[in-house]
């Protein structure tokens, strides 16, 4: 999925850059308001973590922006005061949850995967459709019981497509699951990656759940819970 990270503690948010790459995030991380409403402006993203205590615009008026501006995605804040008031602001503001500094990264990861899946309409930590299950925790996807050998980027387009299953994807919004910004953006990729996919997706079971839909995207045609 990919995150907006809003940290103007270097440390911090070079932390949770790293950490979030690790657990198969792709990661934009910035250290103050307007450089998020910018690139939030420019890419589409799947949940943003935002830290309250910003220099300039605060986290506040930050996420009150991002919601008049029509953006939907979860927000998780970051507070390093804990007092209530302060939660209570930043979930009238549009924060969808918080956690409150020092934390564990285990917790903020738990949290953040739980809003996650819910945004996607999903309570549980897995994915099924048909014979093919995912594993969100262990970004593990087997068929029929048998893992998958994926790699990172083919696991990554699988989920997007499962998470927004009978609805078109573009290839744009995939190319932004594996690229934080503007680098590398050649729509051949995407074809390469999804063509391995369903290589490794179909047998001869008759099961091909990623459809072509010519000059829009790919549409993941099975239907998953
Ligand atoms: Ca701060």
């Amino acid at each position: 999925m990919k995150l907006l990270v809003v940290e103007d503690e270097a440390l911090l948010r070079h932390h949770l850059f790293t950490r979030l790459g690790e657990g198969g995030h792709v990661v934009q991380a910035v250290a103050n308001a307007e450089e998020a409403l910018y690139q939030a402006e420019q890419y589409n993203h799947d949940l943003a973590v935002i830290d309250l205590g910003l220099p300039g615009m605060s986290g506040l008026d930050l996420i009150r922006q991002l919601r008049s501006l029509g953006q939907t995605f979860p927000i998780l804040i970051l507070t390093a005061r804990g007092n209530w008031q302060d939660k209570v602001e930043g979930l009238a503001a549009g924060a969808d949850d918080y956690v409150v500094k020092p934390f564990q990264f285990e917790e903020l990861e738990a949290r953040l995967n739980a809003l996650l899946r819910r945004a996607s309409g999903f309570t549980q930590s897995t994915i099924a459709a048909g014979p093919l299950l995912l594993d969100l925790n262990r970004k593990q996807a087997s068929l029929d019981d048998t893992p998958l050998a994926l790699t990172a980027y083919e696991y990554r387009i699988l989920e997007y497509l499962m998470r927004h299953h009978q609805q078109v994807v573009a290839k744009e919004r995939l190319m932004e699951q594996l690229y934080p910004g503007d680098e590398e953006r050649d729509p051949n990729v995407i074809e390469v990656l999804v063509g391995r996919l369903r290589r490794k997706l179909e047998g001869d079971n008759g099961f091909k759940p990623i459809d072509t839909v010519r000059g829009l995207g790919y549409l993941f045609t099975e239907r998953c819970r």
